[in-house]
């Protein structure tokens, strides 16, 4: 078998790994990497194989940094079928139009500037129609069940990773020289004891390991003290008569946010306030979460036989269309506002930041990993002054952060997860991770005896046998 890693090597998006055994080749992920413009734009745009030669690719979850690519795959004339649980085909449909959506948009945006000074135009990475196409490749598989790869003679499996909804430990398994070989792949590595979602499933018996290390050098709380210091955050803030804005990402940070507040209610550890959800991309996420309450854990399956909807309550208002996000601006008193990104660096979480970031009443809650170079990045880090929209706004809101609603396992869950096979694996590669924490990472691995770990660089090749 050979593998070669055509993305999230060495940092974080992009997610993309071919595998090569006989005369199959398929791809694991096809995820859109981010970053500085131009070198993503041409990244992206490029893909660094032919995808006719593909049979099939396995995709692992539907966050758009390992799904979000497969647009210009098919576009480059890949013809096999998409694989995914079911869960996650359902989640990748939304991901792929609102992706074409923002291509276009942003196309679109920078072909007017480019008008009006005679340059030549752009094209989107991608348009609607080509995520359609993509979307007609996708085929469900369900978690646990070994399935024949289409086009390849492989089989494959899906084990529940815990990371968001349908998300899945890839598990193939390939006939090399009479032998049986397997390779597994992480994904991204969800954490024990998150809501909604089950804890991630053992690591499997493989030969060969791709494992997510985006966490590998830190650790982080526990998603069960995350819930009780979110509901202070808001009593605190609705105690001054203020308002608490949580910057969020649209797909399961959203849902598990709401169903955290939604559980406060119901405890009686928050009196009940207006809740908003002001985001069209998380209301059809939070649709699809309903959609299958199969993969739930059994917290949240007591919990919706007690409450019904874990994602909706009496004060809880989604909104989608412009006007009713604009009056929410409008209203007084205490409430709870998510939005996204959770950044802060787009969306209509910009608008509700600048509305309410001058009154000391306020809190911007962040809820999740603050990148360097993000407004939300500089918000936590204590500016004092805020631009926003190429205007300036004095800081007056309390800022404050719960770090524990992470769905990726840290530094110590990555090796305890390894830990049980550690003696059969040949050898381990530390992708999905920033150089420091894959070094970090590959360090542990081998103070676990695995001597032939490693972090792959760019377009890197490995013979497995
Ligand atoms: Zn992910």
């Amino acid at each position: 078998m050979r593998l070669t890693f055509w993305g999230a090597a060495r940092q974080v998006t992009g997610s993309m790994h071919w595998v090569e055994t006989g005369d199959s080749r398929i791809l694991l992920d096809c995820g859109l990497m981010q970053g500085h413009r131009a070198e993503a734009n041409a990244r992206n745009a490029n893909l660094p194989f032919a995808a006719t030669a593909l049979d099939a690719v396995l995709l692992s979850h539907a966050h758009v940094d390992h799904c979000g690519n497969l647009p210009t795959l098919v576009k480059n004339g890949f013809g096999g079928d998409i694989v995914g649980t079911h869960a996650t085909n359902d989640l990748t449909r939304i991901m792929l139009l609102d992706s074409a959506k923002i291509q276009e948009q942003d196309t679109a945006y920078l072909n007017k500037k480019r008008g009006l000074r005679g340059a030549e135009m752009l094209v989107p990475l991608y348009t609607r129609q080509d995520a359609e196409s993509a979307i007609r490749s996708l085929t469900g598989r369900a978690y646990d069940k070994w399935f024949n790869v289409p086009g390849a003679p492989l089989r494959a499996q899906f084990l529940d990773a815990g990371h968001i909804l349908g998300s899945a430990i890839t598990v193939v398994e390939m006939q090399e020289n009479g032998k049986t070989l397997r390779l597994g792949f992480s994904g991204d590595l969800g954490v024990k004891d998150k809501l909604i979602l089950r804890d991630p499933a053992p690591a499997p018996a493989v030969d060969y390991l791709i494992i997510e290390g985006t966490y590998g050098d830190r650790l982080h709380d526990s998603p069960r003290d995350s819930e009780p210091k979110l509901a202070r955050v808001i009593r605190e803030t609705t105690a001054r008569g203020g308002k608490t804005i949580i910057p969020s990402f649209a797909l399961d940070r959203t849902q598990e946010i709401v169903y955290s507040i939604h559980r406060s209610i119901q405890s009686g550890a928050l009196s009940p306030l207006p809740v908003f959800v002001d985001s069209p991309l998380a209301m059809d996420a939070t649709e699809i979460y309903r959609m299958h309450p199969e993969v739930f854990d059994a917290e949240t399956v007591a919990f919706m036989e007690r409450h019904e909807d874990p994602f909706g309550f009496r004060q809880l208002t989604y909104t989608r269309d412009v006007e009713a996000s604009k009056a929410i601006n409008d209203l007084d008193g205490p409430a709870v506002i998510i939005a996204s990104n959770g950044m802060v660096e787009a969306g209509r979480i910009l608008h509700h930041v600048k509305n309410n970031i001058g009154d000391a009443r306020n809190t911007i809650l962040f809820v999740g990993y603050q990148a360097e170079n993000t407004l939300g990045r500089r918000l936590v880090d204590g500016i004092k002054r805020a631009r926003i929209f190429g205007e300036e706004y004095p800081v007056r809101a309390r800022i404050e952060q719960v770090d524990g609603f992470s769905a990726h396992a840290d530094r110590a869950a990555l090796l305890d997860w390894v830990r049980p096979i550690r003696h059969e694996l040949k050898g381990v590669y530390v992708v999905h991770a920033e150089a420091d924490a894959a070094a970090a990472l590959v360090q542990g691995l081998r103070e676990l005896g695995i001597r032939n770990a490693l972090a792959p660089t760019y377009g890197q090749q490995i013979i497995c046998d």
